[in-house]
This record gives structure tokens, sequence and C-alpha cells, in this order.
């Protein structure tokens, strides 16, 4: 009997040594908002990226990911698992539990716990909501109204609420980008979840330090991974420091026999197709099919926008997107906020207004506006300039406009930009006014009461 107390001490010891990771308090999504975007995000994966469709591969990758998802460490996520063909060593989980895994990845781990790591890894972000507490920090004003809004079904789904914030599945999204103190936790996190389905924990260090390796000679094939899971330090280490305190158990993995085939599949697959460009794979307009309509164009009403730096007015029925303080804000119908292949939001008819802080010295409007308009070409592959910039006075400051064509997320359409700027001691303030180009001799009118009704605040 004694013996057997002074074990359970001994274990009460231990595993007290064991942290409890839980999601940050700071998050304003609830678990079933965090499902819905999941959702809404992965439809979008689904038509963007190259999906593989092999059941067995697919029913592997199932098999492993359950496996783990019944930890308690899995925080109870309706988790799915699919395979995208892409050489790149990657993997990546959506809020609420949609996962993709890169054929690359598939094809560079040498055994199933090593892959169940990188799994577990990304099933650490959606259990402790990595994404959406990341989007609850960078947006603490907006974002409630925006989630209580959805609530009462905003058209254009969580993911259309989110676009107006900036925050969409593109490159470095705020969803899928995490801080290395996240990437510790999802580590530490991960590693318990493997101990509880029964893989071995130090199987997920030895493969991070892998990716270390080729991360010094500067692999491509791991660009994405490290950028998105940046390096938390001695990864090896901690693991294997947490590992001993983890309950210990038997470790298994399912047939070996499933890991050759698996690979085996991949390497008969076709090459992945080269990504569309964004012009031609831009969705249709929400509600607004080819053409702009009626309730897009602008009505010929106007009411005013004021915030801190600067008031206009604007169609009655446009929207205006950012508040107040923001120096940036976005003008346009809710119709016609598209957005592309890379889930950034583009404008297809209305116009923006923001900002652009020369470097050094005092802004001139001259300098600026060529710095401004050749960086703006520079992001917009396929923008040129029409015409030379015109000279014009706005409310007695000396401004320019400058005529721009550009492919319209409208598809099938080329698009008119003009771009004001005027040269103000904060910086170079600037007006990108655009519409299809079959659009413009009628949009021109409202675009003109913008600019006449312009004022600066001081
Ligand atoms: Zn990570």
């Amino acid at each position: 009997m004694r013996l057997v107390v002074l074990l359970a001490l001994a274990i009460g010891t231990l595993t007290a040594q064991v942290k409890e990771y839980k999601p940050s308090r700071l998050n304003l999504f609830s678990k079933d908002q965090d499902v819905q975007l999941g959702k809404e995000s992965a439809d979008e994966v689904r038509k963007t990226m190259p999906i593989v469709d092999n059941k067995e591969l697919v029913a592997y990758m199932d098999r492993i990911g359950q496996r783990l998802a019944k930890s308690k460490r899995a925080g109870g996520f309706p988790y799915t698992f699919e395979v995208l063909n892409d050489p790149t060593i990657n993997a990546f989980a959506l809020p609420g539990g949609p996962m993709f895994i890169h054929t690359g990845l598939i094809a560079s781990v040498e055994n199933e716990s090593q892959l169940a790591g990188v799994l577990a890894h990304e099933m650490s972000h959606v259990s402790l909501r990595h994404g959406t507490s990341n989007v609850s920090k960078a947006n603490l004003i907006q974002l409630p109204a925006m989630l209580a809004g959805q609530a009462l079904g905003t058209k254009g789904g969580m993911l259309g609420t989110l676009g107006q914030l900036g925050v969409s599945l593109g490159a470095g999204s705020v969803l899928l980008r995490f801080s290395r103190d996240a990437e510790k936790e999802a580590d530490l996190n991960g590693a318990q979840m493997m101990n509880d389905a029964g893989y071995d924990p130090n199987a997920m260090a030895i493969f991070f330090d892998k990716l270390n390796e080729g991360g010094k000679r500067d692999d491509s094939k791991l660009a994405n991974f490290l950028s998105d899971h940046p390096t938390p330090g001695n990864r090896t280490k901690y693991v294997a420091d947490q590992n001993k305190f983890l309950p210990k158990i038997k470790y298994s993995e399912l047939d070996p026999q499933e890991l050759t085939k698996a690979k085996a599949i991949i390497a008969k697959l076709p090459p992945p197709p080269k990504p569309a460009p964004a012009a031609s794979t831009a969705a249709a307009p929400a509600g607004g099919g080819t053409t702009p309509t009626a309730q897009t164009r602008p009505s010929g009403q106007f009411k005013q926008h004021k915030g801190a730096a600067y008031a206009f007015n604007y169609p009655t029925n446009w929207e205006v997107f950012g508040d107040a303080n923001a120096s940036s804000v976005t003008v346009a119908p809710r119709a016609t906020l598209v957005q592309d292949a890379k889930g950034n939001v583009q404008i297809g008819y209305g116009f923006m207004t923001s900002y652009y802080v020369p470097q050094d010295g005092k802004p001139n409007l001259q300098r600026d506006t060529a710095a401004l308009l050749q960086q703006m070409a520079g992001a917009n592959p396929g923008m040129r300039q029409t015409g030379n910039a015109r000279a014009v006075k706005v409310g007695g400051l000396d401004a320019l406009l400058s005529p721009f064509q550009s492919a319209s997320p409208y598809q099938g359409q080329q698009e008119t930009d003009m771009i004001l700027t005027i040269a103000r001691p904060e910086g170079l303030f600037y007006t990108v006014f655009i519409a299809p180009q079959s659009e413009w001799a009628g949009a021109q009118p409202a675009f003109d009461a913008v600019v006449t009704s312009l004022q600066f605040v001081k």
C-alpha cells in the first residue's frame, strides 16, 4: 500500500511539470465563429489551390489526424484533412479545423510520427485559437461591431467581414502567421497531443531540427513554412525537456507500408498547375455579376465622411470602410469589393484615400507623386499611365491628376484609375478613383463632387 501511495505522489509531482496550454482570453470570436471562418476560408482554398483527389492518400492523412484529434489538447474542433499538390514543405490549418497538407511535406518526412508532429503542431494553432486571437488583437476597435453584424447575417460571410479590415488568406495573413511565443505553445501542446495519441513526441523535435538545417541552406521549399512559423529557439531541447514529464506510454504508428504507399502516390501525381494570373482568376463581384448594376452606380446624392485629417462627400449608396481616425479609407458599394485568388480584396468601383509618406524631406508634389505612381505600378503588373499628369487646384491647393488603366476585377474588363495627389505637411495625400472603363464617363460627375468637397482639417 505504501508503495502505491508513494508512486501516486511521485506521478503527481511529475505531471505538475507539464503545463496545460489554454487559448488566450483575448479573442473576440466565439469557437463557433472560428469554425464558420474556417469553413468559408477552406472553400476559398479549394477554389484556388490544387487539391489532390486521391481517396487512399487522403484517408491515410485523416487516420493520422483523427487519432490526434481525440486528445483533449486538440480542443474538440471538427478537424478535416486534405492534401494540396504543392512540392514545398508545408501544411496549414485554418481556424476551427480545416487542414491542408502539402505533398512536399509528406514526401520529406522519414516516418509517420514526424508527419503526425507537424499535424499536431498545426492542430495546436487551431485549438489554442492563435489565428483569431491575432485578428482580435489587431482590430480591437472595429471588430466587435462587425462580428455583431455577422450574427445578424451580413452578406459576404465572415471572410467578407474580415476583408473589410484587410484580413485575408493572402501571403503573410495574420490568420496563418504566428509569433515565436505562439510557436512554442504549438510545439509543446502538440507534443502533449502526440503523446496522448501514442506518437513519440520526440519525432516532432527531430523533424523541426531537420527543417532548421534546411532553412540555414536557404532551401526554397521551406520558405513559407519558416515565415509562417518562426523558430522559437531551441525546439529540440524544450520539447525533449517536456517529454521527460509526459506519462510514459507505448508508442506506435499505423501500418509502416502506408507512408511508403503515400509517397508512391505523390511521386506519380502530375506536376502542380502554375498559379493562374490574378486578373483571370478574380471572382465575380458578389451579387454584381460581371457588370455593375444600378445599385452599385453612384446615386447622385451625397453625404459627408468626416475623418480626423480630412472630410469629403460621397454617394449615399456607397459605404465608407475604415473609421474616422484611419488615415486610409475605402469608399465603395459593398457588392463591388472583390476578393481575388489570393484572398486580397480588390475594389472594382469606388475610391480610396490614403497618405504616402516620403522617406525624407518635406512633401514635394512632383517628386512624391512620381515615387507613389512608380510604387503602385510596381505592385500592380499591367497598370499603365494613359496620359500626362494634369495640374489642378483643389480647395486652393496645388494637386495633380494622373490617369491610369489596369485590369478590372470585373471579369474581362479594363478599368480606369484616376489618381489625385496633394502635398500636405503630414505627407502626400492621394485618392484613387476606380471604375470599369465602360462606366467611367457615368461615374465622373460623382468623382468630381468628391474632389470638390474635399477639406483638410487644418
Ligand atoms: Zn506554427
